[in-house]
């Protein structure tokens, strides 16, 4: 370093003897690295590999998670910058952010299961996690348990000599059914068992690590994020070991953030709590108001007093329910899906967690392919409709939705 405080790493062209070619000059150029500026922010390093001074050094940055940058699938300053963000959020050990949400979750069955394993899993699960699961059982044999994610003793009864993993999800969708984390996480540890938890729905609101789980995964894409523009995951260990299993698995597996995303991911991470926070609080104050509405039958939030988990999220999300709610039309498919055609502020989109509020039916959309005794099995209705709060004025979403109620009554 020189006095003024800055790195100067002089190219090739500088220290040969004779003055090189231009090819190599071109290649080598003479860099400066402003170590002695303070950015507020992490900048993007869209940088893929670093140099090393010698063998050894460059030996040792393979070996693992927290190691010096190396190669971009290993890793990258910005990457980590995201990675140390959300793993000082959850309370880990350590985190790893990857592609996307599903490049979390694959990244950690693949680490942990072995063809034969055994899987305990929430039945009301993310569509993608169900997937993957059902494809390790069709290929690898592995063998999954659904559980209510309301009682320890049916995880207890599902426990086989082989069971490593136990899957939950903090508020589930669109039921908003809350996992009991705490009884069933501890059920699992009695066994030996990992418990790998999605908070894709609460961040900020629950710490699952605080409740008993190994794992937390966050779709990235959703609330960190925040803002529709970039699709990403991050998982979050309770212990180095899996950590380092599972960063070692990703590296093979190659869903890696690219850094720029994981920059934009970064840039909305400074604003979650406060999002989550307008989010929850809006989604409970439309909560209450679709309650009281003739056309609508049944609404669910985990803030409302008559929601089945109601008082097991208090302890889980003293800050607040999330900003997921669904609600029951009276008059089932077509009401449903009238409604979502018809609001104008709120958008009918898929996704959650962004900065507009968005809609959907799932019956007609994201679950067409159910007959009725399906949705039902799954805890939709006909006239379900989901809806992921952002952080408009909740009066101007309330016009909005009365409108659209109008139309579906
Ligand atoms: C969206 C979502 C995922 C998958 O995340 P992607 O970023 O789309 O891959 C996983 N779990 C939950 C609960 C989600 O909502």
């Amino acid at each position: 370093m020189t006095h003024d405080g800055i790195d100067h790493h002089r190219g090739h062209g500088d220290r040969a003897g004779a003055r090189p070619h231009p090819e190599t000059r071109a290649v080598h150029p003479s860099l400066t690295h402003p170590t002695g500026s303070r950015p507020l922010g992490m900048p993007i390093y869209q940088a893929h590999t670093f140099a090393f001074d010698g063998a050894e050094e460059m030996a040792a940055a393979f070996e693992g998670p927290h190691s010096a940058f190396l190669y971009g699938r290993w890793s990258n300053p910005t990457v980590r910058a995201l990675e140390d963000a959300v793993n000082d959020l959850e309370g880990g050990a350590g985190a790893l952010a990857s592609a996307s949400g599903m490049g979390t979750i694959n990244a950690v069955l693949m680490a942990l299961l072995r063809s034969g394993d055994h899987v305990i899993a929430q039945s009301c699960l993310y569509g993608g996690t169900y997937a993957v699961l059902n494809d390790l059982a069709g290929r690898w044999g592995v063998e999954v348990t659904h559980v209510s994610g309301d009682d320890p003793a049916e995880v207890r009864a599902a426990l086989r000599p082989r069971t490593r993993l136990l899957i939950l999800e903090t508020i589930a969708n669109p039921t908003t059914q809350v996992a009991d984390l705490p009884a069933l996480a501890a059920a699992a540890r009695e066994a030996g068992v990992t418990t790998m938890v999605d908070n894709t729905f609460a961040p900020v609101l629950c710490r699952p690590l605080d409740h008993g789980a190994d794992i937390v995964v966050h779709s990235a894409t959703k609330y960190i994020g925040g803002h529709a523009d970039i699709v990403g995951g991050v998982a979050v260990f309770a212990d180095e070991v899996l950590h380092h299993r599972v960063w070692k698995q990703a590296t093979e597996l190659g869903a890696t953030p690219d850094p720029f995303a994981a920059w934009l991911t970064l840039r909305g991470f400074a604003t979650l709590p406060l999002r989550i926070a307008r989010a929850s609080e809006t989604a409970l104050d439309l909560a209450r108001r679709l309650a009281a509405h003739p056309a609508v039958t049944h609404v669910a939030h985990p803030g409302l007093p008559g929601h089945p988990q109601h008082e097991l999220a208090r302890r889980l999300m003293p800050g607040g329910g999330g900003g997921v709610l669904s609600f029951e039309l009276q008059g089932g498919r077509e009401a449903g899906r009238t409604f979502t055609d018809a609001v104008q502020v709120a958008r009918l989109a898929a996704s959650l967690g962004d900065v507009s509020t968005l809609v959907m039916h799932p019956a007609s959309t994201s679950h067409r392919q159910l007959d009725a005794a399906a949705l039902t099995a799954a805890g939709i209705g006909e006239g379900t409709v989901r809806v992921a709060v952002g952080l408009e004025h909740p009066d101007d979403l309330w016009a909005d939705f009365e409108q659209a109620l109008a139309k579906a009554s």
